[in-house]
């Protein structure tokens, strides 16, 4: 065996261990994910080479991967019977800054500090791997075996410039695998207790897919606080419902069972896992205007952000995860979110949402219609959000309308119901559904059996005044120019107009035009009343009554 020798870091890494030592990093916490994240990709690395060599693994196939405290000598261990390394292996990995998201972390904090920027901020914002065990310990003991030799090393360093290199006694080292032993700073002391650990276990690595046991002191027995079994990576078939509504819970903050569960690995030109969930009711901060269409977001089943804007706002009520093969690890978040990898997967599984709730409408309706009930304000948002998606959004609609008797109507059962030289879709925008069904404006339509849709929704006099229409027919306000109603039929025989008539409506509105004068456009005999006298009608080009009004309200 070769001897004890003190080598010097790589330049990069001196300069990026005096940064962590010297940030006034706030979140350390990080140090034990990055840790735990290691010893997981250890075990998984070992998985794959068992898979030829079966022999590696050997009476010992399980992984687990075991944090051991000792709170009287300031240690805190991470063990992991992995893949483990060999000499080389240690120089090249724990000297060096092989990854290039290291690297590209370097670059940054290094433009930075040219800028004058507070590079030491950025810190915060990577994953920082092995060497963020300094910003919590003074010194660091790794000690491997690699799997299938009997040779053991030890590492250690201060992480001041140097480390040193040596064999390890096969006892002092696990049996195959890693351990990291972490001499904790003493304002760092806290991580060598019980209740930290399980607090960040929990909170950052709950579903690393390797078992995590925790030994609170030398010689106590082994705790399960993580049991390695990430739900999203196990088969649909097997999953109960009761796990998904728990997993649910947990990852929407909801207590009650999800409207919708969707679940799915997605194999091609991305490869990743979605798991999603349309809470059952309504979250309170809906329309909170920084409430964005977050979702979970991990790679290769470590959680690099719990804020990831995957979802486009008008689906901010949909929350859950997903899970990339392909996405790099232990780079910024920033450069996470900004890959066109991530942004493959945002338009995939966009699209993958709308969907499955389309799905969804045609196999339970009255399932669809329940979450149409709770969200069908903010989907709309996306008919003038996401023009790309318009007509997707526009069949998943669903209205009150003057034949809906209370309940939803599509558009396909609006253009489907359609009277004979019906040429637009039309509506009635107001405050409420109920008022707006009682307004005059509707009569002329009543008396041809013409449904017309009831928006009562703030966001609906924006969307239907950039709406192209739906099945080739233009959406048109029943409030609006002159109501092209003559051409369709009256559903019962109308009487004739007498000659006399003809002359009192006449003479009637050429008074109430010299009355109002200026205040009005224009005054004419409608088609659009049955019993009421007069109503007030936009003009056919602009705004609608609604939208005027909203205008009106502005200030504009
Ligand atoms: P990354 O995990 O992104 O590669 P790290 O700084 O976290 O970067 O780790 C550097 C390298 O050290 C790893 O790629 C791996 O080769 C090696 N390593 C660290 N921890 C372990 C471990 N527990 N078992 C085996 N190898 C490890
Ligand atoms: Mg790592």
């Amino acid at each position: 065996a070769r001897a004890e020798e003190s080598r010097a870091f790589e330049a990069d890494v001196a300069k990026l261990l005096h940064l962590m030592v010297h940030s006034v990093y706030s979140d350390k916490d990080v140090f034990l994910r990055e840790l735990i994240s290691n010893a997981a990709d250890a075990c998984e690395k070992l998985r794959y080479e068992a898979i030829a060599r079966p022999e590696l693994t050997g009476e010992d196939p399980k992984p687990q991967i075991r944090i051991e405290l000792d709170k009287d000598k300031g240690l805190v261990s991470i063990v992991d019977n992995g893949i483990g390394m060999s000499r080389d292996e240690m120089v090249d990995a724990l000297g060096t800054i092989a990854r290039s998201g290291t690297k590209a972390f370097m670059e940054q904090i290094e433009a930075a500090r040219a800028a004058e920027a507070e590079g030491t901020q950025l810190i915060g914002q990577f994953g920082v791997g092995f060497y963020s065990s300094f910003m919590v310990a003074d010194r660091v003991d790794v000690v491997s075996r690699r799997a299938g030799t009997d040779e053991a090393t030890l590492w250690s360093s201060d992480g001041k410039g140097t480390y040193s290199i040596a064999p390890a006694a096969l006892e002092d080292a696990p049996a195959r695998g890693t351990r990291v032993t972490l001499h904790l700073m003493d304002d760092a002391r806290d991580y060598a207790e019980r209740f930290t650990v399980q607090r960040i276990v929990k909170a950052q690595s709950g579903h690393v897919p390797v078992p995590i046991v925790l030994v609170e002191a030398p010689g106590a027995e082994p705790a399960e606080i993580a049991d390695g079994a990430a739900l999203w990576t196990r088969p649909k078939a097997e999953i109960k419902p009761e796990e998904y509504a728990d997993f649910y819970r947990s990852v929407a903050g909801q207590f009650d069972d999800p409207a919708l569960t969707i679940h799915v690995r997605a194999e091609g030109r991305q490869e990743y896992t979605l798991l999603a969930f349309v809470p059952g009711s309504r979250p309170l901060d809906l329309f909170e205007p920084a409430r964005k269409g977050r979702m979970k977001l991990y790679v290769r089943r470590v959680l690099i952000t719990d804020e990831a804007e995957i979802l486009p706002g008008y689906l901010r009520f949909v929350r859950g995860l997903i899970d990339s093969a392909d996405l790099p690890l232990n780079v910024s978040r920033e450069m996470i979110q900004e890959s066109p990898i991530l942004a493959a997967i945002r338009k995939a599984v966009t699209g993958r949402v709308l969907s499955e709730l389309e799905k969804l409408a045609g196999s339970d309706a009255a399932a669809y219609e329940k979450i149409w009930d709770s969200f069908g304000a903010v989907l709309k948002e996306g008919l003038y959000e996401d023009f790309e998606r318009r007509d997707a959004l526009l069949g998943l609609a669903r209205f009150k309308t003057t034949a809906a008797k209370g309940g939803w109507r599509s558009l396909k059962d609006y253009v489907a119901g359609h009277r004979e030289n019906q040429t637009a879709i039309y509506y009635l925008a107001g405050e409420d559904a109920a008022r707006l069904d009682a307004s005059p404006h509707l009569e002329g339509f009543r008396a041809r059996g013409i449904e017309v849709l009831l928006l009562s929704d703030p966001v609906d006099s924006f969307w239907v005044t950039s709406a192209l229409g739906f099945d080739g027919k233009p959406f048109k306000s029943v409030t609006q120019g002159a109501a092209d109603l003559a051409e369709i039929p009256l559903v019962d025989k109308p009487a004739e107009a007498s000659p006399e008539t003809t002359a009192a409506v006449a003479g009637f509105i050429g008074f109430v035009k010299q009355t109002l004068g200026e205040a009005v456009a224009d005054v004419r005999a409608s088609e659009r009343l049955t019993d009421s006298a007069v109503c007030l009608v936009a003009p056919d080009h602009g705004p609608d009554r609604r939208l005027e009004k909203i205008l009106a309200g502005a200030g504009r």
